[in-house]
């Protein structure tokens, strides 16, 4: 067999998805399309989420229950909000083959090591993991098998962990696009609450208090003139409420350190434009430019103006007067 083929082979037999939102439907997809695991058992939370997944055919078999999901998975990702991780845990402690690989997605990661590892027996390996990757929308139809490519999945195996089953676990990440990074579950949570949960707690808020504002402009105002900056916070305040409560409740030590520093260099620059001081806030405008430029060099963002949205057509005919020449 030659080395292609040979990369093709699954790598792990049977792979057990516990809730299958728009996460654990792109791993579903996505393994799937890469010949990454032999076959995949699911469930779900709600008879609805379980009726879609099997309609859309998602996993070789739908489950009623954590439990027989799990029989006979040597992979088991748990795939629901960080605040159901730990429950999760206690329903399949007793049912893991042993010599299974455990893991989630879950966006936070030192709370979901404290809920879930002690409930897990000593003969599966437990892997954490995050895919930095994701969108505003929810459930199984959301998912979709390109996901994850060229987008980072970091591991954070507890001190201890069998080198070989965390390998393999990283082996299955890039497998379905992902590029790989272990750091501990401290580390993890101080770097993603820089990059991704204060961005969208800063979203939540300037959303809600366009809405609050009413007194000023109306509704329809906000929206219709929204393509000066607005739109882009909407998109992230779009994302999922139960996700994010539990990001913020869980994380929330980290989070509220970042706010404060947030909010101090907010004072600079309120301070700097109530005093006129335009040099300070052109430093700090030719500052943040650059780190969008280092986004784009290192393939995390499209470099199209606009974020890559496209663009209308001019109409065929003469615009009407004063900007037209003729
Ligand atoms: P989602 O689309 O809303 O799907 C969530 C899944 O979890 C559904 O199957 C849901 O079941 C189930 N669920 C919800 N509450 C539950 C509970 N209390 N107990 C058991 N199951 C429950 O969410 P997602 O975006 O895939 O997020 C799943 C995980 O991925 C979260 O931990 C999140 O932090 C992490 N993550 C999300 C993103 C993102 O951008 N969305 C990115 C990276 C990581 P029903 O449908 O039956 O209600």
């Amino acid at each position: 067999m030659s080395d292609a083929e040979n990369t093709r082979q699954p790598l792990f037999n049977r792979l057990a998805l516990i809730g299958v939102g728009l996460i654990g439907s792109s791993i579903a997809r996505a393994a799937r399309a890469q010949n990454a695991v032999g076959s995949i058992v699911a469930t779900a939370r709600s008879p609805e989420t379980r009726r879609r997944v099997a309609e859309l055919g998602l996993a070789d078999q739908v489950v009623e229950t954590n439990a027989e999901a799990v029989e006979g998975a040597d992979l088991v990702i748990v795939c629901v909000p960080v605040g159901a991780c730990g429950a999760v845990a206690v329903d399949i402690a007793p049912h893991l083959a042993p010599g299974a690989t455990v893991s989630d997605v879950g966006s936070v990661k030192g709370a979901v090591v404290r809920d879930m590892a002690p409930h897990l027996p000593e003969h599966v390996h437990f892997v954490p993991a995050h895919p930095v990757a994701g969108t505003e929308y929810s459930g199984p139809d959301a998912g979709f098998a390109e996901l994850f490519v060229n987008r980072w999945c970091i591991l954070t195996p507890p001190p201890g962990t069998d080198a070989a089953a965390a390998e393999k676990l990283a082996e299955f990440w890039r497998r379905i696009g992902a590029n790989v990074e272990i750091m501990t579950p401290e580390h993890h949570d101080i770097v993603l609450a820089m990059t991704s949960h204060l961005p969208h707690l800063i979203a939540y808020t300037i959303v809600g208090t366009a809405d609050d504002v009413e007194k000023l402009m109306t509704r329809s105002e906000v929206m219709k003139f929204s393509a000066g900056g607005f739109r882009d916070f909407t998109r992230i305040a779009a994302s999922d409420p139960t996700m994010w409560r539990d990001v913020f409740l869980h994380n929330r030590d980290t989070v509220l350190e970042l706010l404060a520093r947030f909010n101090e260099d907010l004072s600079v620059l309120t301070r700097a434009m109530r005093s006129g001081d335009g040099d300070k806030l052109f430093d700090f405008f030719t500052r943040t430019r650059a780190i969008r430029r280092g986004i784009i060099d290192i393939g995390q963002d499209s470099e199209a103006p606009d974020f890559g949205r496209g663009h209308a057509e001019l109409p065929p005919a003469p615009i009407p007067k004063p900007y037209s020449t003729e």
